[in-house]
């Protein structure tokens, strides 16, 4: 499934202010829920991601504090983690 709809257009949008924590819990919730079913979203919320943690990684201050935990949970990297470490 490649083709970008128009509820992957509104997360783009809204995106940043997800990531600034500007959005009501529901509309957040919304984005996450969106984010389970929908590669093309979440190839770009990974790319954001990395953008973050290489910008986190050059000490730069004007990533929020809280992007890089709302992407990984996002991601569901931490529970990822848990399941690679688990099985090693
Ligand atoms: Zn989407």
């Amino acid at each position: 499934m490649d083709h970008i709809t128009e509820t992957c257009r509104e997360i783009k949008d809204k995106l940043s202010a997800y990531l600034d924590g500007e959005l009501e819990t529901a509309l957040c919730a919304e984005i996450e829920q969106h984010l389970r079913g929908c590669d093309n979203c979440r190839v770009m919320v990974d790319t954001l991601n990395k953008t973050i943690t290489l910008y986190r990684n050059y000490g730069q201050d004007e990533v929020p504090p809280d992007a890089h935990t709302r992407l990984t949970r996002v991601l569901n990297l931490e529970r990822l983690k848990m399941k690679i470490q688990q099985s090693t």
